[in-house]
């Protein structure tokens, strides 16, 4: 039986809150009340809710993490620690769940044409969307680390990042892309940096601007060489550019990295302002992240001007992403993150078999291996963003390419044990799991898809020498630290020595055994790291289960001397 008000809603999650807050949550009425309580006896034990856990919001993401603000301090963002904790409460709050859930029920619809049938291309996205949007770019995901001089800005905006992703995945897209576009400016087109720039990072939306890129086409993503659209230069140092993108960004965007043929010279790189000639055709019915209107579009003659050289449209566009990938490695590590969370919160409050299930042995197994594959997720991915701010070039350049497979590829079957800790109810949307669940797979297609990051990897070896041993020196930091590790290292050591000595027909080979030999250099970086900074039982707990043949194939396989309450304890504070 229900009061009147149990029908009264309302849509904004803000409204709602406010409501919470005044305590209109309360749900008995004058009129409602005799009913209600003629039937309270017999209906008490069925309406009873008992060995549920409690909403884990509001709660303060960051201040949880110990992992996260240690990473913080010791990668060269201290300073940000402030707005890393504002941030990740206020992404810990009923109200942003709502909003985050809302802008993905409420899903975007293009609006191609107006009453008159006008082209207008507009995209129609809930109020949500723009609350999510609005707040990410005014806390400085954008543009943080290219307005502020202090060193550390891409660390500290990485680990605000990770507080966003709670909100939403989708809204991390436009946020991305805008970050990332910077630096393929500068380096590509001072002139159209100077032009762009000071919108681009203002942490502002009225008087900023966002940014996409074009570059997938029907015949291929991964291999932008195959692009058929076609740029002609019409003088003025602009090209008229005719063609199609099987995959764009957010259309409402101000700016794109396009690219496109030009004749005789090959792929090239180009700014477009969105506007006439560039026609939205459809957006894409996705798996997940369905609150991001990605979308199909026809390039109908639309001016567009020159990012670096003709016919150097490649490497243009990469710099722009190998700052999208690292953000690739950052979603995951949220999401990795935020699937140990839940898991971990869930099992304290959900008892089975005369045991709350955080001390069933099995579970705690589970939960312990989850929260491994976190802290090492959370460390790469601030070391890595540190390399951004050292100007780090080899390492940062290998680093992103080996982390961004491996912590990708990692999110999905996080994402599933993670939801199967919660049960059926994680089966269930109300969780949020469903969600995390479809997203997770995302991160790994995005920027190079698992095979094409794998053999980044093994062409990045051939081609900038300095990358790998880079890359070895920093794991070395821990050498001695584990018998484990050391033997691991060298299997590195011997697995690579090997093929780079083969030389380029070896490499070639090595194609068939990429994503083998990028995972072993990637649990390398993540071991040193844990090593080094992070409590022994999470540093051994991890070489014991990662390195050798000591775990499982599925997550909860830790072998048997693992500190496995130590490492949950640390992974979220009872
Ligand atoms: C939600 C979403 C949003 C997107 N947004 C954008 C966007 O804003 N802008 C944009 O330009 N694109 C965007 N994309 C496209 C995305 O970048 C591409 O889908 C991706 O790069 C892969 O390209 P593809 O789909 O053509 O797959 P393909 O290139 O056909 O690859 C298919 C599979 O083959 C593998 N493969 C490819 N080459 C090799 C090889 N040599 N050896 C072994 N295996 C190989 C790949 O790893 C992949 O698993 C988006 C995609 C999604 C899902």
């Amino acid at each position: 039986m229900s009061t009147p008000t149990d029908h009264v809603t309302t849509s904004d999650p803000a409204a709602r809150s406010a409501e919470r807050t005044a305590g209109g949550g309360a749900r008995t009425t004058a009129g409602a009340t005799t009913a209600a309580e003629a039937t309270a006896d017999r209906s008490a034990p069925t309406r009873q809710v008992l060995n549920q856990a409690p909403p884990l919001q509001p709660t303060n993401y960051a201040a949880n993490d110990a992992a996260l603000l240690e990473g913080l301090r010791r990668e060269g963002g201290g300073w940000g620690e402030p707005q890393l904790l504002e941030i990740g409460a206020l992404a810990g709050t009923v109200e942003a769940r709502e909003h985050g859930e809302r802008a993905e029920r409420n899903e975007p619809q293009l609006v191609p044409y107006d009453r008159y049938g006008h082209r207008v291309d507009q995209v129609e996205l809930d109020p949500s969307w723009h609350w999510m949007l609005r707040e990410g770019v005014e806390r400085g995901l954008t543009g943080l680390p290219w307005r502020d001089s202090r060193t550390g800005g891409h660390v500290v905006r990485a680990a605000m990042m990770t507080q966003w992703g709670n909100v939403n995945g989708g809204v991390l897209c436009p946020i991305s892309m805008t970050y990332a576009v910077v630096p393929a400016l500068r380096d590509g087109s001072p002139e159209l940096a100077a032009e762009w720039e000071p919108r681009l990072t203002a942490p502002s939306i009225e008087h900023g601007a966002i940014a996409g890129m074009a570059m997938t086409e029907r015949q291929g993503g991964s291999d932008v060489r195959a692009n058929i659209t076609t740029a002609t230069p019409v003088g003025g140092g602009e090209y008229e550019i005719w063609g199609h993108k099987w995959f764009c960004s957010y259309p409402p965007c101000d700016v794109f990295l396009v690219l496109a043929q030009v004749e005789g010279a090959g792929i090239s790189c180009f700014l477009v302002e969105r506007g006439p000639g560039m026609e939205f055709q459809r957006l894409k019915d996705k798996l997940g992240s369905r609150s991001l209107p990605s979308s199909e579009v026809e390039f109908r003659g639309i001016r567009g001007r020159l990012v670096g050289q003709e016919g150097k449209g490649v490497k243009a566009i990469i710099r722009m992403v190998n700052h999208t990938r690292l953000d690739c490695m950052i979603g995951s590590a949220t999401s990795i993150r935020r699937g140990t969370v839940e898991a971990i919160h869930h099992a304290r409050h959900r008892g089975a078999f005369g045991a709350l299930l955080v001390d069933q042995p099995a579970m705690t197994n589970v939960l312990a291996d989850l929260a491994l594959e976190s802290e090492a997720a959370t460390a790469v991915a601030l070391r890595i963003a540190r390399s951004y701010d050292d100007g780090d070039d080899a390492f940062r350049r290998f680093a992103t390419a080996v982390l961004k497979y491996y912590v990708c590829k990692r999110a999905a079957p996080h994402a599933n044990e993670a939801l199967e800790c919660l049960g059926g109810n994680g089966f269930v949307e109300d969780s949020g799991l469903p969600l995390l669940y479809r997203d997770a797979p995302l991160m790994s297609i995005w920027e190079g898809s698992g095979n094409v990051a794998a053999l980044d990897v093994l062409r990045a070896m051939a081609t900038e020498p300095a990358g790998l041993p880079a890359f070895l020196a920093e794991c070395d930091l821990a050498s001695g630290a584990n018998p484990r590790f050391d033997a691991h290292m060298e299997l590195v050591r011997r697995q690579t020595g090997e093929l780079l000595a083969g030389g380029a027909d070896a490499l070639a080979q090595g194609q068939y055994l990429a994503r083998r030999i990028v995972e072993d250099l990637a649990v390398a970086l993540q071991a040193s790291l844990l090593l080094r900074h992070a409590p022994d039982a999470v540093a051994d707990g991890f070489c014991a289960a990662r390195l050798g043949d000591g775990g499982g194939r599925a997550y909860g396989t830790l072998p048997v001397g693992v500190d496995v309450r130590a490492i949950v304890d640390r992974a979220l504070p009872a």
